[in-house]
């Protein structure tokens, strides 16, 4: 028997489809024996859906997000918005994401990843969900979005924030919360450790951004759930907060955020 801590992590963000089946069992075990409480999936092509689906309802400690990542919003067809409404219908699927901007990469012209990513804002408005966004070298574009009168209402998370203060400010004015990835416990990452003093902890989650992003020490490597206590050990430190605590309030953010209606 495992002692696990009732008062780990949660991994808000972890992709286990870049899993073979097999190794995604194991990963999922080797998590909760690390005392990780709770994982949410976020798929980045609609192709993911099913399988996603499929590992929402076999494991109760695990949830998923349906969405299409602006990598591949040039995939966005016809009829996908309303495919995207229909599947989100699901009780597993607990967001719509991930969506978002990525001027970095430009994998997808950037007007077709901003209207694919507004296309989807608007399916999680109307299904009263929130949305997991991706953002990088976008800042200026995805303040503009956040502060869009169009998605009055609607919450989120930045995931794997690292946007600097100005678009922080603006995310949580506007009710959202920033996800901290392993980034945080990288030398160089000032810029996403600068942000935590004008964050209040009731507005975090902490990740691992699965299969990448892995935390020091472990650089370098695929990124796992498990690790997802590395993050949560160095922000509860940058934060000034016990490690248990930090899960405490963090797991209470991640279950106000997707899952409003349990008990
Ligand atoms: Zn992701």
């Amino acid at each position: 028997m495992s002692a696990k801590s009732p008062t780990g992590p949660i991994d808000s963000h972890c992709h286990l489809q870049y899993f073979e089946p097999g190794e995604e069992a194991r990963v999922l075990d080797e998590a909760r024996e690390a005392g990780v409480t709770g994982f949410l999936v976020p798929a980045v092509r609609l192709e993911d859906c099913d399988r996603l689906l499929a590992l929402a309802a076999r494991e109760a400690d695990v949830w998923c997000a349906l969405g299409v990542h602006p990598h591949e919003a040039k995939s966005w067809n016809e009829g996908d918005e309303r495919r995207l409404a229909e599947l989100v219908r699901e009780p597993q699927v607990v967001a719509v994401g991930e969506c978002g901007l990525d001027f970095h990469y430009d994998l997808s012209p950037r007007e077709v990843q901003s209207r694919v990513m507004r296309a989807q804002w608007e399916v999680a408005r109307d299904a009263g969900l929130p949305v997991i966004v991706h953002n990088r070298e976008s800042n200026v574009e995805m303040r503009a979005a956040v502060k869009d009168p169009a998605f009055d209402g609607l919450s989120g998370v930045l995931h794997s924030y690292a946007g600097g203060p100005k678009l922080a400010q603006a995310a949580l004015e506007r009710g959202f919360y920033l996800g901290i990835s392993g980034m945080v416990t990288f030398p160089k990452a000032d810029n996403v450790r600068e942000v935590l003093s004008a964050t209040p902890p009731g507005r975090l989650l902490v990740e691992t951004d699965t299969p990448y992003l892995a935390p020091v020490p472990h650089r370098g490597k695929k990124n796992r759930p498990a690790w997802v206590v590395d993050v949560a050990k160095r922000l509860a430190d940058e934060l000034g907060l016990g490690y248990e605590e930090l899960c405490g309030i963090t797991g209470e953010n991640f279950r106000e955020l997707f899952l409003p209606t349990d008990g």
